[in-house]
């Protein structure tokens, strides 16, 4: 038998269910969770702000485990380290697929969304989707590299050869990413929710050059920045922000409506951009990159069973750097 906490139903609490535990079919390894990050998309699952979600469900993409057992035709040893992240299958035979951006696979499936995901002692998982983890190190330090390492991993290339770049939302993401950022040599303004100083003085401590509030200017025009937060108006902020042919690029699967703004703030040939989901190539560039920064986590461990606690905390902001569910 194993246990997992369920999403029943848009904007319900989780709830915690005795299951059998899965068989893995053709391909797919079943893996003992040792620890599963919560994301901020986890929230955006749980309100039902994310399209043709499908409950029950298991939420949960950043799982660092170890196979048990694997289907049919599998290849990785039972016993073996691994990290499931939120992309879970994609067709392999699209244009996207075919030309390096599987992120953006039509037919693509994720973890925890419409495959149950990581709030649970075990999960399965597609083994050409999961990476190999390092078979020393705490898991539950290791499990928020896998989305919001990943995901702030591909945004910081987007931003480019930026040396002087803003993060808006202090979070799990930015505090994984603000510390590969210091150690490329860039010069980081770390923007929070106003009055957060815990936020600003944790930025600070991971080698930002600057912290203050969204609404603010920084003290130079930025090259790119990088908009973590859900916050549509933070786009205008952000535009304000970087210089004549700098780059925006907002990180995460949801936001809120951004209020309309003069074109002004968009000519000079600024660039606005989003990122989608992550490639496994992302993946392996990120992991192989991560212990060479060295990235440290700062993380919060809840007991699996406190869920739904977690994600309280994180929607209120109460967390420095990330959650981490530990069966
Ligand atoms: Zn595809
Ligand atoms: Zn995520």
């Amino acid at each position: 038998m194993m246990r997992a906490m369920v999403l029943r139903g848009p904007g319900t609490a989780l709830v915690e269910e005795e299951r059998e535990t899965p068989v893995p079919g053709p391909g797919r390894v079943l893996v003992a969770v040792e620890a599963c990050g919560v994301c901020r998309t986890d929230l955006h699952v749980v309100d039902g702000e994310l399209p043709g979600i499908a409950t029950p469900i298991v939420p949960g993409h950043e799982i660092v485990g170890r196979v048990l057992a694997g289907g049919p035709g599998t290849a990785i040893p039972a016993g073996t380290r691994v990290g499931v992240p939120w992309l879970g299958a994609t067709c392999g035979r699209c244009g996207h697929c075919l030309s390096g951006r599987e992120n953006l696979c039509d037919a693509a499936r994720f973890t925890g969304y419409q495959i149950d995901g990581g709030y649970a002692t075990h999960c399965v998982a597609d083994e050409r989707y999961c990476f190999r983890m390092p078979e020393d190190g705490d898991p539950a330090d290791m499990a928020p590299l896998l989305c919001a390492g990943l995901i702030g991993y591909r945004s910081l290339v987007m931003a480019g050869d930026a040396s002087r770049l803003g993060i808006y939302g202090f979070g799990a993401a930015a505090h994984i990413i603000c510390q590969v950022a210091v150690w490329q040599g860039r010069e980081i303004h770390a923007f929070t929710r106003a009055g957060d100083e815990a936020s600003q003085r944790f930025a600070l401590g991971l080698g930002a050059a600057w912290a203050g509030p969204s609404e603010a200017a920084p003290p130079v025009a930025l090259d790119a920045a990088i908009i973590f937060a859900p916050v549509g108006a933070l786009i205008p902020a952000a535009l304000r922000a970087v210089r004549k042919g700098g780059t925006v690029v907002c990180a995460g699967i949801h936001m809120s409506d951004i209020p309309s703004f003069p074109y002004a703030i968009l000519w000079g040939e600024r660039t606005l951009r989003s990122v989608a989901n992550l490639t496994r190539r992302d993946g392996e560039e990120f992991l192989a990159l991560a212990p060479r920064v060295p990235v440290r986590t700062a993380v919060t461990r809840f007991p699996l069973g406190e869920a739904n606690e977690a994600l309280r905390r994180l929607r209120a902001g109460e967390l420095q750097g990330a959650a981490v569910l530990v069966p």
